[in-house]
């Protein structure tokens, strides 16, 4: 049976370095697989899903608009399976799509996304998953204290942590910490992290 899978994690837990992982795994058996990145995320240029270690694949884009679960119905030939990343970026009707889809076309769709935004709060695309994926996976990181990393700071270009802001920031010198949920407190109430 087809599934709804939501991987979340903080931010640089390794999300699409596991995708990749995922996408190789199917193509070496030489079944198709249908990649999907956000359009927002353009940090190693359009159309593919990069991962830190430096692997990349070429992948198609959504945006606000798209319909995901026609995207996928159109694609020749049908996808063994679909690989979403910066789900969290989806819309809770995409998701609705996603979740058709994988009802309806009978194609496990995989998607991997930032459970929380800076201010500890859900992603809209994150908060449908939850509530509609048939299975959850938590990846896991590490705080600088060694605790499990669940939380994301966003600070500026000097280490200190912005409390506030649009939750999309594209282009700037912002840079993200996972964090604990101790030390993302911390960091909201003082602006600074210290982990000694
Ligand atoms: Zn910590």
């Amino acid at each position: 049976m087809a599934k709804l899978y939501f991987s979340y994690a903080a931010m640089n837990a390794g999300k699409s370095t596991l995708l990749l992982q995922v996408a190789h795994n199917y193509l070496e058996r030489e079944m198709a697989v249908y990649i999907l990145n956000s359009a927002l995320d353009n940090r190693f240029g359009a159309r593919k899903v990069a991962s830190r270690i430096g692997i990349e694949k070429e992948a198609d884009t959504f945006d606000q608009e798209s319909n995901l679960r026609q995207m996928i119905d159109t694609q020749e030939p049908k996808p063994a399976c679909v690989l979403i990343d910066e789900a969290h970026w989806l819309t809770a009707e995409q998701v609705e799509q996603l979740a058709r889809a994988v009802d309806e076309l009978r194609i496990p769709i995989l998607t991997y996304g930032l459970r929380t935004d800076f201010k500890g709060e859900l992603f809209s695309g994150s908060e449908r998953l939850l509530a509609l994926a048939d299975e959850l996976r938590e990846i896991r990181t590490v705080c600088g204290c060694g605790r499990k990393a669940i939380m994301t700071l966003r600070t500026d270009g000097e280490g200190n942590v912005l409390a506030d802001g649009p939750q999309t920031q594209i282009g700037g010198n912002e840079a993200y910490v996972s964090v604990c949920r101790n030390h993302w407190q911390q960091g909201i109430d003082s602006g600074t992290v210290s982990y000694s």
